[in-house]
């Protein structure tokens, strides 16, 4: 737990992301979870996972901006991206981060910035989900993606088992009929707010996991953990609940072959793909839930 406390904190310090997004060894390493910089290689990227069967849900990486000017930029580079994937014609969606597109710099900003990316994504049929962040951003992600959905019907929202208050939140998304992908929860939390142990956080995503199967629209679970996958298939065959009704969802580079394998058993699978150079905070995050691919980062750094 301290270890990953301690790289989600540095996820947020510039002068580590400066020292480690100019290493070649960092960013070769990074590629395991981030298609690549550019629109090019993110291209490449979903070619081949689309050769493999799987949705994607494509991140153009970016949080935290600090002016109306970046969070404009932000936006119309979504546009970029929805248009691009629009040219593609694929069955494929967005997610991206309120921060990236001004949530810390007012809600009628971000709101609007939203707003944009969705009517742009309603012409071109997509749908965007709106990743959740600290909790200290929960009620106001939740309002506002809550306010968009009253005009637009392709917009979705993530909500994290590790959270106190998730239940709730999960009620009030099924009632408006607000489509939640849930995951476990990637940020350092207090116990004030977030259940701390292993076992509260699977035990409170099997809980959510089933209110969303029974009551959500759409539902999308996204884990890597095969106790929570079999507990969705228990649930799913428990209730008659056909492969269609739901997705699983997994990030690029991790348990790949069980993502061929859901997908191969006749179940949807999406890929979360991000790209962009924005790619560090997203990168510690990943080693932060991992100690092994800490190792496998210093080890490379060291030997060069
Ligand atoms: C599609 C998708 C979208 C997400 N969106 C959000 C979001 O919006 N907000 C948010 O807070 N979190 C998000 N997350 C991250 C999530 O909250 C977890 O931090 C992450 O998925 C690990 O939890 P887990 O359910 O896989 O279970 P864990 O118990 O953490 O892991 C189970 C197993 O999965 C494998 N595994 C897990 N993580 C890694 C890793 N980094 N590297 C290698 N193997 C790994 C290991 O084999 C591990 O034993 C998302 C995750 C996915 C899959």
């Amino acid at each position: 737990m301290f270890l990953r406390n301690f790289l989600i904190a540095l996820s947020r310090n510039a002068f580590m992301k400066r020292l480690v997004t100019r290493n070649f060894i960092a960013r070769r390493v990074a590629r395991r979870f981030v298609a690549g910089e550019t629109w090019e290689d993110a291209s490449r990227a979903m070619d081949r996972l689309m050769g493999e069967g799987m949705d994607i849900a494509l991140d153009f990486l970016g949080e935290n901006v600090h002016t109306p000017d970046e969070a404009h930029q932000a936006t119309e580079a979504y546009l970029q991206v929805l248009h691009k994937l629009h040219e593609r014609g694929e069955n494929w969606y967005v997610s991206l981060k309120l921060t990236q597109i001004g949530m810390d710099l007012g809600e009628e900003l971000c709101l609007a910035n939203l707003e944009r990316i969705l009517a742009e994504a309603a012409r071109s049929k997509t749908f965007v989900r709106v990743d959740m962040e600290g909790s200290q951003y929960t009620d106001l992600t939740c309002r506002l993606v809550e306010a968009a959905a009253e005009r637009h019907s392709n917009v979705g929202i993530v909500i994290q088992a590790y959270l106190r208050r998730s239940r709730e939140d999960v009620a009030r998304m099924n009632r408006k009929k607000i489509p939640v992908r849930l995951c476990k929860g990637a940020y350092s939390e207090p116990p004030a707010v977030a259940f701390q142990k292993r076992s509260e956080v699977d035990a409170s995503f099997v809980t959510l996991m089933e209110d969303l199967m029974l009551a959500g629209n759409n539902p999308s679970l996204a884990t890597h953990d095969e106790a929570m996958i079999q507990a969705t298939l228990e649930c799913a065959r428990r209730h008659g609940i056909p492969p269609e009704a739901y997705e699983f969802q997994m990030l690029c580079g991790i348990r790949k072959e069980r993502q061929l394998r859901l997908h191969r058993e006749g179940f949807r699978m999406r890929v979360y793909l991000p790209f962009g150079s924005d790619w560090y905070p997203y990168f510690m995050r990943r080693l932060a839930e991992r100690p092994a691919n800490l190792l496998f980062f210093l080890t490379a750094l060291i030997r060069g």
